[in-house]
């Protein structure tokens, strides 16, 4: 349910889901009955059917075989150390006889989610879930021998018996992964709350009045990301003139998006050529939250 109400949110907005919510099941009975069954789904994949969707739906493990070379580090069973893998026997000195320090206990393939031996090396079907790491060293606890019999280690780590190594492929990935972190820092740093696009309406090039004024019609769209409602009004910052609304004020909801019209009027003697660079101030309240450059055209001098 809770997934669900997440998945919903996000089609419809936090705020439309909590009154959705509000009015109870008589008022949405559509939506209802779509969480009601869709929540039965999520229930009967992760209940009933996680192996068969880890295995066929999912594409993680078809991607991992692509990434994956002799030095990835994976859950892996350490075979030079488990094999020959055979039953407990008490007080037998395993190393002695040939055995390792497997005892085929099986318990590792039990909790697997997608089923599978891990013992059988790295597989397209292992989600890296770790469960098998758990079970296996809560046996070697039992038993009085070292953890990490199945650990995190690299084909190369278990087969040479050699210590972790940070090597290029995992600095080049890092590279990689912080430069993707940056960007990804920088973008929410530099968000904005606002989003504003104004454009000259296409078509039309300029109209003069009967006070000798030129006017220019552009069409204005806004987008409001913060959950506050916002009254905007625009300003000519540059050159001196006037801007008109056309229908009225924008009205920007919270996390809306508000659209409209004005016409920029403009004396013809502040223009030097045909097509002249125009400053408009977005302001809220008394604070200028954009400016936005754009061209005017009119009559050349
Ligand atoms: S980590 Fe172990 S338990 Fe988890 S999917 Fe892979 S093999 Fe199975
Ligand atoms: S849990 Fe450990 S000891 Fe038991 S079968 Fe798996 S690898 Fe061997």
């Amino acid at each position: 349910m809770l997934i669900m109400h997440t998945f919903m949110a996000y089609l419809v907005g936090v705020n439309e889901l909590w009154e959705i919510t509000e009015g109870g099941p008589s008022e949405n009975t559509a939506g209802f009955i779509a969480m009601v069954v869709f929540t039965g789904l999520f229930y009967g994949v992760f209940s009933k059917m996680s192996e068969q969707v880890c295995t066929t739906i999912c594409p993680y493990g078809r991607l991992q075989g692509v990434l994956l070379d002799k030095q990835s580090v994976v859950v892996a069973y350490d075979y030079q150390r488990g094999e020959e893998r055979a039953k407990f026997r008490k007080d037998e000195d395993r190393q002695a006889v040939g055995k390792g320090d497997c005892i085929d206990c099986k318990q590792c393939v039990f909790v697997c989610p997608t089923g599978i031996d891990i013992r059988n090396g790295t597989q397209l079907e292992c989600v890296n879930c770790t469960a098998c790491i758990d079970a296996c060293d809560s046996i070697m606890d039992r038993i009085g021998k070292p953890r990490g019999l199945v650990r995190y280690a690299s084909e190369e780590n278990i087969a040479e018996n050699k210590p972790f190594r940070f090597t290029t492929r995992m600095r080049a990935y890092s590279g990689v992964l912080s430069m993707l972190l940056g960007v990804l820092i920088t973008l929410l740093l530099i968000r904005s709350d606002f989003e504003t696009t104004i454009l000259r309406t296409p078509g039309i090039l300029y109209q003069e009045r009967e006070d000798g004024m030129i006017t220019n019609l552009y069409q204005v769209k806004m987008v409001n990301k913060t959950n506050d409602p916002m009254d905007v009004r625009f300003e000519l910052l540059e050159p001196q003139g006037e801007i008109e609304m056309v229908g009225g004020e924008i009205d920007l909801v919270e996390q809306g998006i508000g659209e409209g019209a004005f016409f920029v009027i403009v004396d013809p003697d502040l223009m030097e050529k045909m097509s002249t660079m125009i400053s408009i101030g977005v302001y809220s309240g008394d604070n200028l939250v954009e400016t936005i450059d754009t061209k005017f055209l009119g009559p050349s001098n």
